[in-house]
């Protein structure tokens, strides 16, 4: 029964590349933000009587529909959002390749090909960020990274924290951020149970950046009062306005106080496969650990973080436990087990949906398609500007916040509404205004689209003000 015939099977696999190539081809023409009913979801599925089974065809019919009514598109190329990008088509076929095999990426006696390739590639992208050693490990994605870093961060500093805990330090464990970075790292430090106050957020500059005098203040208040600061994260490129910090000033500061330097790249990291923006990101080789995610710029499907380290042996510290249950095939080999490195134990084998397309594009591929946003981006923001929005974020990298006479908020409900483009909004600052918000991680958005995202946002600005007379 969970094994159809040869034929069915035939046709199924017919049947599931012409969805898939129905959707890639007609993505664009389809309103991109869906009917939000959860009721009509829920019917849907009640109708589903798991007693009385039907064809594989109709079943996967039934599903496909779905998705099509019930979900933002994200790879329509008016999808302006939190960079979930168009996947790459081989990495379409790699992660359906990877269902097939499945290949049980915990302990390297399992998958000697699978461990070996997210290795690779994990030097291969440690090398692009200018370490000349790295470890690591694939992710569900960056929070997964980021709690990694918070973990690595806290066995380095605390030798014994593995075994005892936080509770056996001398004194409160402390790490620094910006306002502006990733809220993850709250989650991180809540989990690691350091508890959400051990995470300053440190005050940022006009340019959104993070304040290296700032920090020094309260870094130095903090060891004043007896708490004990072990980590400070740099972000490259934050999540709202694409900010880089000032990642040499944070390297120094982080080497001058012992502290473990983060880099959270999850989006902005791709600069690095660029040589003209990967100046952007100077001083991201003196990070002792990146995040990074295949999947925002890298066109990856969802599930592919990665983290970076420069520290050799030290991701096993954090994470090895001892069984004996898990495979011993591979004893005596110079190989390792990645749920002894990892907080994943039974894993996927996420790297392949990087592993194959970077074969068939190739570094100049991705070089070429993110230089290609980036510049899509900048005209993103002329244009805009021409139509009379202000831009109030800074960043080399694709990413526009801006404002103008209308109501954010209202703009951005009639854009959505229209079906026409997914736009956000969002708050730069402590207190900032609402702003609007617009991304580019689309390999498939272009010029085109961008001016019809900024027609359309004059049509609802027009609208909102009562100045359209039905024209345009
Ligand atoms: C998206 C993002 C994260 C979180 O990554 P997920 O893959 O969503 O878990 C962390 N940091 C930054 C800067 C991000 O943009």
């Amino acid at each position: 029964m969970l094994m159809l015939d040869k034929r069915e099977r035939l046709e199924l696999w017919k049947r599931l590349g012409e969805k898939i190539e129905a959707y890639a081809e007609g993505v664009q023409a389809h309103r991109v933000a869906p009917e939000l009913d959860p009721a009509a979801v829920r019917a849907a599925l009640a109708g589903l009587d798991f007693d009385a089974p039907r064809g594989s065809g109709e079943a996967l019919d039934f599903v496909v529909e779905m998705l099509w009514r019930y979900q933002m598109h994200t790879p329509h190329p008016m999808y302006f959002g939190l960079f979930n990008p168009a996947p790459a088509t081989l990495a379409i076929a790699a992660d359906a390749l990877v269902a097939a095999f499945n290949p049980q990426a915990a302990a390297w006696s399992h998958s000697p090909f699978a461990v070996e390739a997210e290795q690779h590639l994990i030097r291969a992208f440690g090398a692009k960020f200018g370490f000349d050693q790295t470890e690591g490990t694939f992710c569900s994605g960056g929070t997964e990274a980021n709690h990694t870093a918070v973990l690595a961060a806290l066995t380095r500093a605390f030798p014994d924290f593995g075994r005892r805990g936080v509770r056996a330090l001398a004194g409160q464990p402390v790490m620094y951020a910006s306002s502006e970075s990733h809220h993850s790292l709250l989650r991180a430090a809540r989990v690691c149970g350091l508890g959400t106050d051990a995470l300053r957020s440190v005050p940022v500059d006009g340019a959104m950046r993070i304040r290296l005098d700032a920090l020094k203040e309260i870094l130095h208040r903090d060891r004043k009062g007896g708490s004990v600061p072990f980590l400070v994260v740099g972000t490259a490129g934050s999540t709202n306005g694409g900010v880089i910090d000032p990642l040499p000033g944070l390297a120094e500061l982080a080497g001058a106080e012992g502290l473990w330097f983060h880099v959270d790249a999850a989006w902005g990291g791709a600069a690095a496969l660029s040589p003209k923006l990967r100046p952007h990101l100077a001083g991201i080789e003196r990070a002792d650990s990146i995040t990074f995610d295949a999947h925002k710029w890298l066109s990856a499907p969802m599930g592919a973080g990665i983290f970076l380290t420069r520290h050799a042996g030290l991701l096993e510290r954090a994470f090895a436990i001892h069984t004996d249950y898990m495979p011993r095939d591979a004893r005596g080999l110079d190989v390792l087990d990645p749920y002894q490195q990892s907080l994943q134990w039974s894993r996927r084998f996420t790297g392949l949906k990087v592993l194959l397309p970077l074969m068939v594009a190739g570094w100049e591929g991705y070089r070429r398609e993110i230089e290609r946003m980036a510049a899509l981006g900048d005209l993103m923001k002329l244009e805009l500007e021409a139509a009379g929005w202000r831009i109030v974020n800074s960043t080399p990298l694709p990413v526009a916040c801006f404002s103008g006479d209308a109501d954010p908020m209202a703009v951005c409900a009639r854009v959505v509404a229209s079906g026409q483009a997914w736009i956000s909004t969002t708050r730069l600052g402590d207190g900032g205004a609402p702003v609007l918000r617009a991304c580019i991680t689309n390999y498939r958005t272009g010029p085109e689209d961008v001016r019809a995202l900024v027609s359309a946002l004059k049509q609802a600005r027009q609208t909102l003000a009562g100045t359209t007379n039905g024209a345009r």
